[in-house]
């Protein structure tokens, strides 16, 4: 089935806001087994939204519409649906009992704009939104398909996958399951250098590679009679993929994170952690603290971004400041054994580099990022050169560093066996 989306909103034209949910929903598509040959975007007008949806609708079985199902009179996307499809809006009071419990649960009033909100192309299939007031809508006609959807992704994402998903599996021939194995610390090219033979062989289970800042996922889907059937066609490919990646495999649980898994490892190890961190500036505390249940591992971070407080807080030697700069090996070191001596952990972490966009010399560039490990009486440090802004090494500096730490505990038990 071909499917075609189209994201709704002048904010998103005027680049005010990044378009994750054509991203996200691309991928999902694509995993459910669905052909998107054509994305497009359009502002709150009702003239270009209607021809965009006619252009779509020309040539896709199923248009998914995000966006613009707001209360206010901009929102439009609901009202040109439904005059393309020629069909009535009308009261839903199934919605409108919700939206009404909506404000009342919150103490907030209602407003009469609200109201529209609960209105309802006629012959449509309401998707209730649990997370906000406009309900999502599924419409039909002449073989036809439009799926709208509410443009915050905190609405639009759950209403996808609890509403949207099960609806599309089933308007397709058979079942479709996949399994996502996680790799991190190795390149995307380089992964799919390992799997290529995999890719161009194999139609049933279908493998396709998705890269993440510092991450590479694999995702083996099979299409089968019965998920049983399904699922036994992907589970030979996952068990090759683990052998071909060996220890770079952090999870091959779809919901597990590399940060959750980071603390599954210590926690199994029971060791505890500290961060000390200049360039990334408490951004790989931040990552790890997004996993349930990190206070258990999580002891301390020190955010010591200038040279003086490297020195103070973590003991790092001025001499080695001075002969090699704190951008470098042995600073990184002296960092990370300096916060397990602080903070008592088992395990410390630490990254110094350049982030630039100043800042950068040929011999240290921008993107030059140095991370020590100490795991239980043993120091390693890491040389990394990242490419992009700011923000983008930073990041890759914080899958790097858990990245790090992950393979320094690994091989410390294998050290020691
Ligand atoms: P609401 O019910 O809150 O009014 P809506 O369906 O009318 O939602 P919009 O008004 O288009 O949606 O967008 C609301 C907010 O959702 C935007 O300000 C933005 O934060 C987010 N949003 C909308 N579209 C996108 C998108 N394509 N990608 C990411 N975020 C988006």
């Amino acid at each position: 089935m071909t499917v075609e989306l189209i994201s709704v909103g002048t904010e998103i034209l005027l680049g005010n806001i990044v378009n994750t949910n054509a991203a996200w929903l691309a991928e999902r598509c694509a995993a459910l087994g669905l052909s998107c040959y054509h994305q497009s975007v359009v502002g709150d007008n009702g003239e270009r939204l209607r021809e965009a949806i006619g252009t779509a609708l020309g040539r896709s079985e199923l248009v998914i519409l995000s966006g613009g199902l707001g209360p206010t009179t901009d929102d439009l996307t609901k009202e040109t649906a439904a005059e393309v499809f020629q069909a009535e809006l009308v009261m839903d009071e199934h919605s409108l009992e919700r939206i009404e419990t909506h404000f009342m649960e919150r103490r907030l009033e209602m407003t009469e704009n609200n109201k529209k909100q609960a209105l309802v192309p006629t012959g449509a299939l309401v998707l209730d939104n649990d997370n906000g007031t406009a309900p999502g809508l599924l419409l039909e006609k002449d073989g036809k398909r439009m799926i709208l959807l509410p443009g915050p992704p905190n609405e639009l994402v759950p209403m996808f996958e609890k509403k949207v998903a099960p609806i599309l599996q089933g308007l397709q021939p058979g079942v479709l399951y996949s399994r996502t194995v996680k790799l991190c610390g190795i390149g995307e090219s380089k992964a799919a250098a390992q799997v290529q033979d995999l890719i161009d062989s194999q139609t049933n289970p279908t493998i396709a590679p998705y890269a993440k800042t510092g991450e590479v996922h694999l995702r083996v889907t099979a299409r089968a009679d019965s998920r049983e059937a399904a699922k036994a066609l992907v589970k030979p490919a996952v068990k090759e993929l683990k052998r071909r990646f060996g220890r770079a495999v952090y999870t091959t649980r779809e919901e597990r994170t590399l940060e959750e898994a980071v603390v599954k490892l210590l926690k199994e190890r029971n060791m505890t952690v500290a961060f000390a961190e200049s360039c990334t500036g408490g951004l790989l505390a931040g990552r790890l603290v997004n996993a349930p249940g990190a206070s258990a591992v999580f002891e301390t971070g020190y955010i010591t971004y200038a040279n003086k407080a490297k020195r103070k807080l973590l003991g790092v030697r001025k001499e080695t400041l001075k002969a090699f700069g704190a951008v470098s090996a042995r600073t990184a070191a002296q960092m990370a054994e300096g916060a397990a001596r602080a903070s008592g952990a088992e395990a410390a972490v630490s990254v110094t580099g350049i982030a630039g966009p100043d800042g950068g010399t040929d011999e240290k560039p921008v993107g030059l990022v140095y991370l020590g490990c100490y795991v239980q009486g043993t120091v390693w440090t890491r040389e990394c050169r990242f490419l992009g802004n700011r923000a983008k090494i930073r990041e890759s500096a914080v899958a790097a560093a858990l990245t790090f730490l992950r393979s320094c505990i690994l091989e410390d038990r294998a050290y020691k066996e």
